[in-house]
């Protein structure tokens, strides 16, 4: 967004307008706590904002202030399309393409004539947005919009709900502040964000310390799944529908498992791959350390995409297929996996 632009949006949000702020389907932290804190921010300018997410939120952010009063479009179908029929601007946050919004939405999205504003920090943007503000060496989208708060010089806004869905994002897309995309300039936001009144250690329990006992006996029963590919420097785990079953799977319960593969010694590239029969697909996340580009590898392989180090994707194959699949394609990967990190 350059001077000019900057200066049409200013404008554009002298008045009150009607607002749709939207995460990405199946949103992870850095999605609600970045709708729920613009929404916030643009509701202290004047504005008449809404969240409305595709689907439901992980129950590790239900505790985020106001997440109860998110529209969620695949319930409330007819309150949804409304809302952005009606949309004088829709904020698109922490994704790129409508189809990361699902099918259903990404039609009805495709089809509004109105002002799109995006703000993400993932690489390959589509170009549906008026005004686009990404980074891709960024944090979070939660730094974005904390950036945004600061160009349209409002920082003084910033109040503890605010502060508490920013931190919540940036602390959950950064694994606490350990990957590389942590900056100097993430840390002095934080330090900001707790002075606002963010409760870091709070918000680190709300969300880490509310596990139960299934969730920890799945997280156990993807270890023993572990698979180590040492002459790639790969690891991946798998966790099949039946598994998932056995241990009363909710969404949000193996956020997280794919790193466990990282914390091998020597190991560069993790993934996960986990059965979903309602959807048929397998979704895999790929996690890497260094200069191999997962990002790339989700792309050219299993229709996903993301950042360089962390990426999603799907596949339509059974989980089995998928996996040899992907440990054949490995050959081809082969010059890239074992060059040391
Ligand atoms: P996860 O593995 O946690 O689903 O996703 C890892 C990262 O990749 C997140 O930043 C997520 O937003 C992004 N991501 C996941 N799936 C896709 C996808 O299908 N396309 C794109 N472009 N990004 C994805
Ligand atoms: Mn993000």
């Amino acid at each position: 967004m350059d001077e000019r632009q900057l200066n049409t949006l200013k404008t554009l949000l002298e008045k009150p307008k009607k607002i749709a702020v939207i995460p990405h389907r199946n949103p992870d932290g850095d999605a609600m706590g970045s709708t729920l804190a613009l929404q916030f921010f643009l509701e202290k300018l004047g504005h008449s904002v809404t969240v409305i997410s595709p689907n439901s939120f992980p129950h590790f952010l239900d505790w985020l202030p106001k997440s109860e009063n998110v529209v969620l479009f695949d319930q409330e179908n007819k309150k949804a399309n409304q809302l952005l029929e009606q949309a004088d601007i829709i904020f698109t946050l922490d994704f790129n393409s409508f189809s990361r919004t699902g099918k259903e939405m990404q039609s009805v999205l495709e089809k509004i004539n109105t002002t799109f504003i995006m703000i993400d920090h993932h690489q390959q943007p589509d170009d549906y947005a008026e005004f686009m503000f990404n980074k891709t060496n960024t944090s979070s989208t939660c730094e974005l919009v904390y950036e945004f708060i600061h160009l349209l010089n409002k920082p003084n806004l910033i109040d503890k709900a605010i502060a508490t869905c920013l931190y919540a994002g940036v602390m959950t897309d950064t694994g606490s502040f350990r990957f590389p995309s942590t900056s100097s300039n993430t840390h002095r936001m934080i330090a900001h964000l707790i002075d606002e009144g963010a409760d870091n250690s709070l918000i680190h329990q709300n969300i880490f310390d509310t596990k139960s006992p299934d969730q920890l006996k799945l997280l156990g029963t993807a270890l023993n799944n572990l698979h180590i590919l040492k002459e790639y420097q790969t690891a991946y785990i798998s966790l099949s529908q039946q598994e998932l079953d056995e241990h009363h799977y909710k969404k949000g319960d193996t956020e997280g498992i794919v790193n466990y593969g990282l914390s091998l010694q020597g190991i560069i590239f993790a993934v996960i791959f986990i059965e979903n029969q309602e959807e048929e697909i397998i979704k895999i996340s790929f996690r890497s350390k260094g200069d191999f580009d997962v990002n790339t590898f989700a792309r050219e392989n299993f229709n996903g995409g993301g950042h360089k180090n962390a990426a999603g994707g799907r596949s339509f194959k059974s989980l089995h297929h998928t996996i040899s699949d992907f440990e054949e394609l490995l050959k081809k990967y082969s010059k890239q996996l074992k060059i040391k990190a």
